[in-house]
């Protein structure tokens, strides 16, 4: 059965006595739900984060990483590294990676052949903007991001792939997709899954939606069908907020 999860993207926030905060007060925090419980801090905050939580069940993944092993890539952080430093899962096509550093589809495929070679699980992101959204195109827009930088890959993979879908338009607004409009996408995805690699692999991966989740809103959202947990920016920031969302299944 497909697992429920809930991920924190902490973005390019919290210094590390600032995450060192944070990381307190999660463990702090009781969980009531089943839910698989994620939080990505800044790559400077990694190794502390996964040292502080290593012996709680909040998994410690990466915001980001580059498809090369290693080399001449200023700036960047390879898969091996982030495995040296204890993370097995990375964030990967985030729709501010794609905006501010221009990251294409095809960049992505790389980036996600080069995480699962390493054993490493994704969490893959992909959503319309709000134009492709007024425009009815939301659907055509999500097929191709998934299609382009996944469906090279075969059946097996999935085991390791968790999809992310966040419309652009509700990322970081306080505009959320309504739980139906959630549904209706994570229902297409599902059914665009199962059309290439078959209803049972398409019934086992995981669907997070992600955009403005709240612990006001994260029940209502949850409680559909497909939506099978959350990717949680702005909330993730606070550890109460952030359970209440966890603890909404
Ligand atoms: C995100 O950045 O993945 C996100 C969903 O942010 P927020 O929850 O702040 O909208």
């Amino acid at each position: 059965m497909r697992k429920n999860i809930v991920a924190g993207n902490w973005k390019m926030n919290n210094d590390l006595a600032q995450t060192e905060s944070l990381l307190t007060d999660l463990k702090k925090q009781t969980q009531t739900s089943i839910a698989e419980v994620m939080i990505a801090p800044a790559f400077t905050n990694l190794y502390p984060a996964f040292q502080a939580l290593k012996s709680t069940n909040i998994e410690v993944i990466a915001q980001n990483m580059h498809f090369a092993e290693n080399g001449a890539y200023t700036g960047e952080v390879s898969g091996s590294m982030l495995k040296s430093v204890g993370i097995e899962t990375v964030i990967l096509g985030h729709s501010e990676r794609r905006e501010y550093f221009n990251e294409t589809d095809e960049i992505l495929a790389k980036k996600v052949d080069a995480a699962l070679a390493k054993g490493m699980r994704v969490v893959f992101c992909f959503g319309e903007v709000l134009e492709d959204r007024k425009s009815n195109n939301q659907e055509k827009i999500v097929e191709n991001q998934i299609k382009n930088a996944l469906f090279h890959l075969g059946p097996a993979a999935f085991q390791n792939i968790i999809l992310a879908y966040e419309p652009v338009w509700a990322i970081g607004t306080g505009e959320t997709a309504s739980p139906e409009q959630a549904q209706d996408m994570h229902a297409f995805i599902r059914k665009t899954l199962a059309t290439k690699y078959g209803a049972d692999i398409a019934e086992e991966v995981s669907i997070l939606y992600g955009g403005s989740v709240k612990p006001a809103n994260a029940e209502e959202i949850f409680s559909k069908p497909d939506v099978d947990g959350g990717l949680i920016g702005g909330a993730s920031l606070n550890a109460d907020d952030f359970f209440a969302i966890v603890n909404a299944f």
